[in-house]
C-alpha cells in the first residue's frame, strides 16, 4: 500500500465526514494501523501536512495506534501475538496459523470543532 493514497482517502473521508456534520476544523485523527499493513506513520504524517493545506483538516493532529500482529495457530491453537520477524507461531514454531489482528487500517474518530 502506498502512504501517499491513503493519506488522500483519510482526508476524503474527513472532509466528508466536515461536511456531514458541519465542522468547522479538524484538530485530531485517530488512526489504527495494523503491524503488518507495511504503511509507515512517519509518511503519512509527512504527506497529510502536504495535501491538508487549505483544507478543513489542515493542523490537524494525526494519532496513530498501532495495532499488533495477532494468530490463530491450526495447529496447536495457540492464539495471542506473534514477533512480526519470525512469521512463526511462538508455541509451536508451526507456519499453519490465521491472522486475527494486524492487517488492519481504518480511520477511529476524528476530534473537531
Ligand atoms: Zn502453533
Amino acid at each position: 500500500m502506498h502512504e501517499l493514497s491513503v493519506t488522500k482517502s483519510i482526508l476524503n473521508i474527513c472532509e466528508n465526514e466536515a461536511a456531514v456534520g458541519n465542522f468547522k476544523k479538524i484538530n485530531k485523527i485517530n488512526l489504527c494501523v495494523g503491524e503488518i499493513t507495511g504503511l509507515v506513520p512517519d509518511c503519512i504524517n509527512y504527506y497529510f501536512n502536504i495535501i491538508s493545506k487549505g483544507t478543513i483538516a489542515e493542523d490537524a493532529v494525526i494519532n496513530i495506534k498501532k495495532i499488533n500482529l495477532k494468530i490463530n495457530c491450526l495447529d496447536c491453537k495457540y492464539e495471542g501475538v506473534m514477533e512480526k520477524r519470525e512469521y512463526l507461531c511462538p508455541n509451536c514454531n508451526g507456519r499453519n496459523f490465521k491472522i486475527l489482528n494486524g492487517k488492519e487500517f481504518y480511520l477511529e474518530s476524528i476530534e473537531v470543532d
